[in-house]
């Protein structure tokens, strides 16, 4: 996601490079990449070219261990997925996603399923998080966690829960399996 002014970076986000930025307040380079030391929102002054991060007194909603949030699932891999966190706690985030990892082993409960038949792309799910800092890493294994809302890979109508991990396309008739939390939005 491209930077901009007023967008909340948090420590280890990389704002962007030496060739675009001078360096400003609150951040540092390495290997040619400007990064956050601190949690806060984004100063960019134009006329010099700086880029900064501003603290600020309200502290900003950040994920953090043991927080339920909401994601996008934005890829799937064989045994792990990438997803942009945006609700902490029910609260929506403003102007950024928190990039997240769940791995296999925090999705699966047993050995012959594999992360396809857990979650798929454009997937929301609802996940706990392990640790505090990014990238964050997730996991479902609660009842309550895991898919609360897919779309039909074929025309994109939200799917119907029917059953324990099983998904219902009313408009085209396929059927989708995921990893549904007991939350499921269309039950
Ligand atoms: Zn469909």
């Amino acid at each position: 996601m491209r930077i901009k002014h007023g967008d909340i970076v948090i420590p280890g986000d990389i704002l962007g490079t030496i060739e675009e930025w001078e360096l400003g307040e609150n951040v540092y380079e390495f290997n040619g990449e400007i990064i956050s030391l601190i949690t806060g929102y984004i100063y960019i002054d134009r006329s010099e070219r700086k880029i900064s991060v501003k603290k600020v007194k309200n502290k900003p909603l950040i994920p953090k261990k043991g927080d339920i949030i909401k994601a996008i699932v934005n890829n799937v891999r064989s045994d792990f997925a990438q997803l942009g966190i945006f609700e902490v706690n029910g609260e929506e985030i403003y102007g950024k996603r928190f990039s997240s990892i769940l791995h296999i082993i925090n999705a699966r409960h047993n050995r012959s399923e594999t992360l396809h038949d857990l979650i798929k792309a454009g997937d929301i799910i609802e996940a706990r998080v392990l640790n505090s800092i990014v990238p964050y890493q997730l996991t479902i294994k609660e009842p309550e966690l895991g898919v609360i809302l897919a779309l039909c890979v074929d025309c994109r109508s939200p799917l119907r829960r029917i059953g324990k991990n099983q998904l219902f396309c009313k408009k085209c008739g396929l059927i989708g399996k995921r990893r549904v939390s007991i939350n499921y939005i269309f039950g």
